[in-house]
């Protein structure tokens, strides 16, 4: 990886699999907030849960290159796959800033992500160490942001509308930014039901990936106890 970068996005998820929503996020976030970097980082998962719901983490990793491999700025880690253990976000982001120690970090996740937040080890260390930008995902106003911390941390929230010119309010840091953006209502809950059902998922993946979950058979109605 490559060192002295300025403004670096993290990503976590499932991503099982990765899908078009993800990259629409990925792409209006990095234009908007001018990342230099996103790293897209596929969770550890442990062994029992993989099957037919859940893909291996070699397969949703390779997914995850797959789809961003149009995009020069994306790039996939394997920072939380490597570990066999719980994925932990404070865990992660301490090791990200070790290698990117001068930059300035960005968790990016979406608002039904963020409402979870007060459930995570540390969660007041993590929002102090980076800024947040939590998006909007249909079916979750992103005004609920507002209410799921205490007034402290509220005042660290701010609507970033249009009006917004990002080079001037992020000389606060660390801050939470609420970036309504039109995000696409594609689920990868809906993506492993359709397969299941035998449905194509055009237009809900990147053709890439289509064709390797295809090609592997994954998420397929033929799977029973894999
Ligand atoms: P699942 O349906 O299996 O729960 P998911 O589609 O929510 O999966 P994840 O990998 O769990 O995908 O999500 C990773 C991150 O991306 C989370 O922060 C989540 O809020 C965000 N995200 C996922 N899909 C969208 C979407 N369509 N629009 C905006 N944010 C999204």
């Amino acid at each position: 990886m490559e060192k002295s970068l300025k403004k670096i996005g993290l990503f976590g998820g499932t991503f099982n699999p990765i899908h078009n929503g993800h990259l629409k996020v990925a792409l209006e976030v990095s234009q908007r907030f001018q990342l230099d970097k996103i790293l897209f980082i596929p969770c550890y998962l442990p062994p029992h849960k993989s099957g037919q719901e859940i893909a291996s983490a070699s397969d949703r990793l390779r997914m995850v290159e797959l789809a961003i491999a149009p995009f020069a700025r994306f790039e996939a880690s394997t920072l939380e796959v490597d570990r066999p253990e719980t994925s932990y976000s404070i865990v992660t982001l301490e090791r990200v800033k070790k290698i990117y120690s001068d930059a300035r970090i960005y968790f990016i996740l979406g608002i039904d992500a963020f409402l979870e937040i007060k459930t995570w080890r540390e969660y007041e260390r993590v929002l102090n160490s980076c800024s947040f930008i939590v998006v909007s995902r249909p079916g979750f106003p992103l005004e609920q942001a507002e209410v799921v911390l205490d007034p402290p941390w509220r005042e660290k929230m701010m609507v970033v509308g249009p009006e917004i010119k990002i080079e001037e309010v992020e000389r606060d840091f660390p801050r939470i930014y609420l970036f309504p953006m039109n995000s696409l209502n594609i689920s990868a809950k809906e993506i492993r039901a359709k397969r299941k059902r035998g449905e194509p998922i055009s237009g809900l993946v990147p053709e890439a990936v289509e064709k390797y979950i295809v090609e592997n058979n994954l998420y397929n109605h033929h799977q029973e106890n894999d």
